[in-house]
Formats: C-alpha cells, structure tokens, sequence
C-alpha cells in the first residue's frame, strides 16, 4: 500500500509539457517574398578522429513559430530585448477553440471560412462557458489551420490559379520559403483576430499576449493589419504559427516563452511551450 502510494505520488506531481513550436528548417511556410538559408559550416572527422558539427542559417526574424514585438507594428513600441521576461514566463494560458467557426464542421461537411475572425462575441461565448479570461494571459486561438502546415499554398491560402513558383537558386537548401512571391501576398486566406476582439482582450482583459495557429493574427484578407495595430499600440506581443493547440485544454495551464534576445529586434522564432498540471 505504501508503494501503491508513492507510486501515485510520483506520477500525480509529474507536469506534463506541451510543445507548442514547429521546429526550425527548410520547410517552414514564409510569408511571400521572405527567404531562409540553412547551410553546413563543418560536418567532418579531423585526422585525429575528432569530430566537429556546426550549421549555420540566416532567417527573417518572424520565421516559424515566432513572436512580433509591438516595434514590428508601431513605431514607439518596445522592441524584441525590451519584453518582459515576466510576460513571457509562467504565465496563465487560455485557448480558445474556434475550429467548427473556421472549418465550418455542419452534419459531418466541411465548409472553410478562409478568411473567419474571431470576434468579442465569440470570447464572451467561450468566457460563458468556461469563465473569465484571468489577468495578464496569454491568449491562444485555435482555428485549426495548423494542419495544413506546412504545405505552403495551403497553409497561406493561396487560390489554386496563381500558385505560381519562384526558383530557387543557390546551393543553400531553401525549399518553402523561396517558392512563393510577392506577387502572391495579394492572394491570402487564412483566418485571424478581428478589431473588437483585440480590442476587448487588451483593454477589457489585459493580456500579455495573444497567439494564433496561422502566419498571422490578421486574417489573410486584412489588408491593414487592424489587430497588430490595436496589440502593438498597447506594449502586446503576439505569436504566430503556434504549433499543437488541439493538446491544450481551454484553460488551467501555464505558458513559457523563449525568444532569442536580439538587440533591437522586430520579433524572433521562439520556443512556446505549455506546461499541464
Ligand atoms: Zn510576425
């Protein structure tokens, strides 16, 4: 019984940890125009039978599962070095699911609302059901678009009549992130955050920081990035192209967010990762 007991204890106080980050290579989905390097420095046995590894890369700031400081949006805002670290850590987290919104799941049929927003409407529907946001959250959005990661014309949106391709060139591997061009930055749908409800979890809830399983928290079709504005203005971070969000309950769990530390910078792949009780 004593180690029936133990036992128990053991496995209860265990935390389990959520890794929310798509990893770092040559596949993650760009937005268009933008284009990644990855590259072997060395990789070889020396003649006296040491071994040495080291790959280097050069990447857009907002590259994978990243977060945008407001700098990246309004100009007097707090760059990259300057969020705090108690914003970024231990924090409460919160996951709205808006899935059957987007994917439009009805009598077992799809029907896609590319471009849905989540509105204050639908946050106060889910704070009926499963009680008010909690102070200096750090907000999820689930719309379920991540499945489509990382297919790149999918993941972005992109009509099938102008999925046209840019070479890659060089000897570096590139692969997503040099096949789409800007040209196709008019030709984005995915979903996103609408005005009234970055407006209502900032103000109304005063959030740390909102996140979205999608390249960004606007919709594809916003053309003005109302809710990167309304966030940025009021010192928010946001992080995009959160990966596994169908594993977090609605709330009850608490986040970590680990940014590379680059000195005036505009954003950065980060390590998101949540930890369950
Ligand atoms: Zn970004």
């Amino acid at each position: 019984m004593k180690y029936l007991l133990i036992l128990f204890c053991v496995t209860y106080s265990k935390a389990k940890y959520v890794d929310l980050t798509y990893a770092l290579n040559k596949d993650v989905v760009m937005w268009p125009g933008r284009e990644n390097t990855f590259h072997t420095e060395i990789e070889a046995e020396l003649p006296d039978g040491t071994w040495v590894a080291s790959k280097g890369f050069c990447i857009s700031e907002h590259t994978s599962t990243h977060i945008d400081a407001p700098y990246h949006v309004y100009k007097n805002g707090g760059t990259l070095d300057k969020i705090p670290l108690d914003t970024l850590l231990d924090v409460p987290g919160v996951c709205i699911d808006i899935y059957d919104k987007v994917q439009g799941v009805r009598n077992g049929q799809a029907r896609v609302t590319s471009n849905y927003v989540i509105t204050k409407e639908d946050i106060l529907e889910w704070e009926e059901k499963n009680g008010q946001i909690p102070p200096k959250a750090l907000v999820l959005v689930r719309t379920g678009w991540g499945k489509r990661w990382p297919n790149v014309f999918d993941y972005l949106g992109i009509p099938k009549d102008h999925r046209t391709t840019t070479e890659a060139t060089g000897d570096t591997e590139t692969k997503n992130s040099s096949i789409v061009n800007n040209e196709m930055s008019k030709h984005l749908n995915f979903p996103g955050i609408d005005a009234t409800a970055a407006v209502f979890l900032s103000v109304e809830r005063q959030v740390n920081g909102v996140g979205i399983d999608a390249i960004s928290i606007d919709a594809g079709n916003a053309k003005t990035f109302p809710a990167h504005k309304i966030f940025g203005r009021r010192g928010i971070y946001m992080l995009e192209n959160v990966a596994n969000l169908h594993l977090l309950p609605p709330r009850g769990f608490q986040l970590f967010a680990v940014p590379f530390k680059v000195d005036g910078g505009t954003g950065s792949p980060t390590r998101l990762i949540a930890k369950l009780p």
